[in-house]
């Protein structure tokens, strides 16, 4: 026998969906819907799917927006790409307000352990990018561990026959870490200390 009755027991199973969610906390945030209003779980429930339907990637850049192209494509410095893994790191680099250019988001990083190729990250379209011109400098901020760098390598030797310079954020970020855990000083260092490669 199931110990929790079956409206409660789903809701726990989709909130352990979450990444960081274990039982006990799926337990905690299904009895907090439970104490809600009906207006406030509908206000919940209408959060989650309006994500779905209005979240979309940039047609350019991949980052996440609402439009076909974002505003970050559309208003900034279009002479300056900053290649990142993922959404989460466009976030990062955005609250140092410094970097006035413009981002690519890989969506991933090559990890053949993993089963991830080249081509199945947004290699192609930032090649793309680069060969309609107007590019000078393109930064890899991909993380600094072993598939990051990897990457970063990788894309700088497909880039560099385009007569574009192609430079990597410093090592200020600690070896084997992520971005978005990066301190807002260490990652404004790593960005304004970056060298070409
Ligand atoms: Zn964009």
């Amino acid at each position: 026998m199931e110990v929790f009755i079956e409206p409660i027991g789903r809701l726990m199973n989709e909130f352990s969906k979450l990444p960081g969610v274990g039982k006990k906390t799926a337990q905690r945030y299904a009895y907090k819907v439970i104490s809600m209003s009906e207006a406030e779980a509908r206000s919940f429930a209408d959060a989650l799917l309006n994500v779905k339907r209005k979240v979309r990637f940039c047609r350019v850049c991949g980052n996440f927006t609402e439009e076909e192209v974002c505003d970050i494509c559309k208003s900034r410095d279009k002479s300056t790409i900053c290649v990142v893994k993922e959404p989460k790191d466009v976030i990062a680099l955005e609250k140092l307000h410094e970097y006035k250019g413009v981002y690519h988001v890989l969506h991933g990083v090559i990890d053949p352990m993993n089963g991830v190729t080249p081509n199945d990250i947004r290699i192609r379209e930032l090649l793309g990018r680069v060969n309609e011109g107007g590019v000078k400098e393109v930064i890899m901020a991909t993380n600094p561990d072993v598939e990051g760098e990897a990457t970063a390598m990788y894309i700088a030797k497909l880039l560099k026959p385009l007569g574009v310079l192609v430079t990597r954020i410093s090592r200020g970020v600690p070896v084997g870490s992520e971005l978005e855990y990066a301190d807002e000083v260490t990652l404004s260092r790593a960005l304004s200390e970056r060298k070409q490669i």
